[in-house]
Formats: structure tokens, C-alpha cells, sequence
């Protein structure tokens, strides 16, 4: 039988402190199944706050995606279409959303007034990976879910040395992140995807093996870390929405 979320977890679900509502949540529910995990923190979030998932279409995004359109078709899915996407990946997005039947993709773009300022020709990548990051996607992201008391994430433990110790459920600010595939390794996820005949984001076939924006990502050779590809060259390994820097630029619970 599926685990249903406990009735003093659902009251602190609603109200407590992040920071202890993540261990507590780690400690009851971070060993389940990734559809289980979702299951209960839809059911958690959904009337403390609510709860959506963001995705950037990419490699991986396929398999996370199936599992919420499993749970809930209409949970809101957010994608921050940062200018500088491929025109693959945008077109994937529409496809995969239309092939699992999501019905609710938010789609964030960065403000006007901070390209006008920052990057009006659309090169500051070139020059200032960093702010460019800051512009085009943290900032997106901290306004994509700051309604919403939780989102969910595909990051997996093994895509990076900075998530090695990533706990399922993550404190954010006063926000909880919930990353339910955090467990899984590259063949869990690559045998997902056989086993549900989902369609893959075509850069794939081309080695690109985790892909963010085109100036900022190259194809990688068999055998190489998938995110080699992504800042090559520079010591750049995050865009920062998952780091603390996030954190910085979401507003309060209340905001
Ligand atoms: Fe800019 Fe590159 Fe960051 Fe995209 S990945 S926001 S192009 S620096």
C-alpha cells in the first residue's frame, strides 16, 4: 500500500521551519521510491503552500516529468526560457509535454529591465558567465517559485561532486526542495527511460549528455563526466540555481 504522509506531518507541512521540516521529512520518507516521494509530498504541499517541479528539457528531464504526469498532470512545471535555449530543447519541451499529457507549463523569462541593463546584445556570456547566470536564470528562478512552498527537481547524487550528500528533501530558505530521483544512478534512470518509451531530447544523439544553453554547452566524448560539457573550460561548474544563491534571491515566505 502507498505511503500516505502523517497528519502531524501535513500541520508542519503547513507552518514549520524549513530547516527541521526537511529533517523530518528526510528522516520518514526520504528512503521511499521516487513515485512514492512524489506522491507524498504532493500530498504535503498541496494545501501548505503548493507545490510544481521545474525542468530544463534536457538529457534527463524525460524520466522525472513521466513520474509527475503520472502523480498529477496538472502540477505546474516551470522552465525558464533564458534566451539562449536551443531551438531543440524548446522544441522538445512542447513535444514531451504533449506526449505525457502535462497540462500546466510555466514558462519564465528574465526581466527586461535586467537584459536592457546587462546584457542587450545577448553576448554577456562571453564575457561574465556569472551575471549572465544571474540574469538569465537565478533570478527567473527564485520569482518561478516563490508562490509555492516546495518544488521538485530531477538532480540526481552522481551528476555532480557538489551533490554527492544531496538529501531527497532540501531546505531552501523558508522553501522545500524535493528531489525525489536523488538516489538513482545513471542506469536507473537510462532503464526508466527504455522501460516507458520516453522520447529523448535530440541533442543526446549529437553527445550532448547534459545540456543548458547552447553558448555554454559542448558535446562530450563516450566515456567523459556528462557535465564536462557544460562551461567548458572554466571553472564554472553550476549555474547557481541550486546553490545559495538562490536562496539569497528568493523572497521571504510571505513575499
Ligand atoms: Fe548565460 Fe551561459 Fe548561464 Fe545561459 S548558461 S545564462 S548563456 S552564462
Amino acid at each position: 500500500m502507498a505511503t500516505k504522509p502523517r497528519q502531524p506531518d501535513r500541520d508542519f507541512a503547513a507552518s514549520g521551519d524549513a530547516n527541521e521540516l526537511a529533517d523530518v521529512l528526510n528522516l520518514r520518507y526520504g528512503h521511499l521510491p521516487a513515485e512514492e516521494i512524489i506522491a507524498v509530498a504532493i500530498d504535503l504541499f498541496d494545501d501548505a503552500g503548493g507545490i510544481a517541479a521545474t525542468s530544463s528539457f534536457g538529457a534527463d528531464s524525460a524520466a522525472l516529468l513521466h513520474l509527475i504526469a503520472e502523480a498529477e498532470p496538472g502540477l505546474p512545471v516551470t522552465f525558464l526560457d533564458t534566451g539562449q535555449h536551443f531551438g531543440e530543447t524548446l522544441q522538445y519541451r512542447d513535444q514531451l509535454a504533449e506526449d505525457l499529457g502535462l497540462t500546466n507549463i510555466v514558462i519564465v523569462k528574465p526581466l527586461d529591465d535586467a537584459l536592457t541593463a546587462d546584457d542587450p546584445d545577448g553576448i554577456l556570456h562571453q564575457s561574465d558567465t556569472d551575471r549572465c547566470c544571474a540574469i538569465r536564470k537565478v533570478e527567473p528562478m527564485a520569482r518561478a517559485v516563490a508562490p509555492y512552498r516546495a518544488w521538485f527537481t530531477g538532480r540526481k547524487r552522481g551528476q555532480a561532486s557538489t551533490r554527492t550528500e544531496m538529501p531527497v528533501f532540501e531546505a531552501v530558505g523558508p522553501r522545500i526542495r524535493v528531489n525525489p530521483l536523488a538516489r538513482w544512478t545513471t542506469e536507473d534512470q537510462a532503464d526508466y527511460m527504455r522501460r516507458h518509451d520516453l522520447r529523448q531530447n535530440p541533442l543526446v544523439a549529437f553527445g550532448y549528455l547534459s545540456i543548458g544553453c547552447f553558448p555554454c554547452t559542448s558535446p562530450v566524448k563516450p566515456g567523459e563526466d556528462p557535465r564536462s560539457g557544460r562551461w567548458a573550460g572554466q571553472a564554472k561548474t553550476e549555474c547557481g540555481i541550486h546553490l545559495p544563491g538562490l536562496e539569497a534571491a528568493l523572497p521571504s515566505a510571505s513575499g
